[in-house]
């Protein structure tokens, strides 16, 4: 017998779970995910070059249980490792940490009768999409230094610009051949999908809207029109958002959330002010911050946290605009989790100066003080985690280059200076962009 049949059959708790195994994941039972291009994917961090299938050339049923389906609950079924999923892998090398394990932690207990009943050949006709994330499109309103324009439609003018005078391609939707419009729909018939999914609905525990930007976008209203005609008001929403956008048509989303009980949004905030307007752009920092105070004062019930990208540009700031938003009431201490960027890897603090890494790590523990956070504590391993994620890896000269070119060229193309705007990261600009201008703190 599998060894995860074992597991499950012997009782052992997710903990035991998440020791015993090295690559069982119980979403590739439980979890539809779609990308912005439409292709199916394990979970939002799976191997976008190895996709199940894509939405718009299969039907749902033909990749939920089709072969490639079929090959991964098989291969984790037996503790396997599988290409698609070794973002997960190096995670757990790097930091001990991944989402993996945050995935057995919340939906293995759904899954394990899923799992249970997988036959040899990774057949699992019980397999429900109870956990759903689909980007139906690349919608944003912001263009973020760290995204592209596979993520945002307001990308698409940086991206033509870059890949046409300087042949950029990083950032293009399409790759060498660029997509030709600015709205990317991953998926081409959302109705079509919505009314399939209709019937797993009453199973469903959760949904996750991220972008683009999900409340600037027509399927997130259906869908949760949809749920409330259901009255099915309890499943758990949860969002990943600019909290820039408060308003769809003519749809206040506050009066949404206020038929949901269980809501949870994770605010794509990364530092504050100038710097926050210069990462994300189209950020409007008072904006961000009156809609911060309107949500605590009209929907008290939704849980606002924020999920920081932590990255080179914001390391040294992050935690000021924690400890400020949790002074002023807008966010519990305890609502704070740190998504660790890994690509674009001139981003990435492991390449960052080890002098640097130190000063960082020194301002992040004592905010692990100030937060009141003890080992176990969820905000004190997200921090330790990515800690021990910065620590691997050194000095890397060739990406720190490519980090001042690549905000160089932006800062053209935005009428921005990323240089005086993070004077923090002097010692980056001073040794690696071509100019010796010399920026104050
Ligand atoms: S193992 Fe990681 S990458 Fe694979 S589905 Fe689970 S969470 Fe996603």
């Amino acid at each position: 017998m599998s060894i995860v049949k074992e597991l499950i059959k012997s009782g052992a708790t997710s903990k035991d779970i998440i020791t015993k195994t090295k690559s069982y994941c119980p979403l590739l039972w439980s979890h539809f995910h779609v990308s912005a291009s439409g292709d199916v994917l394990p979970c939002c961090i799976g191997q976008w070059e190895l996709p199940i299938g894509n939405i718009n050339n299969q039907s749902f049923d033909e990749i939920w249980y089709g072969n490639d389906f079929k090959k991964l609950r098989r291969a984790l079924v037996n503790d396997k490792k599988v290409p698609q999923c070794k973002t997960c892998y190096r995670k757990e090398d790097s930091s001990g940490f991944s989402l993996r394990h945050d995935a057995i932690t919340k939906f293995h207990d759904g899954s394990k009768n899923m799992v249970l009943h997988t036959q040899e050949d990774g057949t699992s006709e019980d397999a429900k999409p109870i956990y759903l994330d689909i980007r139906f499109s690349n919608i944003c309103n912001m263009s973020c230094r760290m995204c592209g324009h596979f993520s945002s439609s307001k990308w698409f003018s940086d991206a033509k610009e870059l890949s046409e005078e300087h042949g950029i391609h990083d950032y293009t939707a399409g790759g060498d051949q660029p997509n030709q419009e600015a709205i990317i729909h991953g998926v081409e018939d959302s109705k079509q999908l919505l009314e399939r999914l209709d019937e797993y609905l009453p199973y469903v525990q959760e949904i996750y809207f991220a972008g683009g930007e999900p409340l600037f976008m027509e399927e997130h209203y259906t869908l949760l029109n949809r749920m409330i005609e259901l009255g099915l008001t309890d499943t758990h929403i949860r969002y990943s958002t600019n909290l820039s956008i408060m308003k769809y048509k003519r749809t206040r989303v506050v009066d949404v959330w206020k038929n949901f009980k269980n809501v949870y949004c994770a605010g794509s905030i990364d530092t504050y002010g100038a710097r926050a307007e210069n990462i994300r752009k189209e950020t409007k920092w008072d904006v961000i911050e009156a809609n911060m105070a309107m949500l605590r004062k009209e929907v008290p019930h939704v849980r606002i946290g924020i999920a920081p990208t932590i990255q080179i540009m914001n390391a040294y700031t992050v935690c000021e605009l924690q400890q400020n938003w949790v002074e002023k009431g807008y966010i519990d201490k305890n609502n704070i989790f740190w998504n660790i960027l890994q690509m674009p890897q001139y981003y990435n603090l492991q390449i960052m100066p080890f002098h640097m890494k130190e000063e960082v790590k020194q301002i992040w523990l004592d905010h692990i003080d100030w937060l009141g956070q003890t080992d176990g504590g969820p905000v004190h391993d997200t921090i330790k985690t990515t800690i021990a994620w910065m620590m691997d890896g050194g000095e890397n000269e060739e990406l720190l280059t490519e980090l001042c070119k690549h905000s160089e060229k932006l800062d053209e193309l935005r009428g921005e200076d990323t240089r005086s705007t993070f004077p923090e990261l002097n010692y980056i600009w001073r040794k690696y962009w071509n100019d010796n201008t010399i920026y104050s703190t």
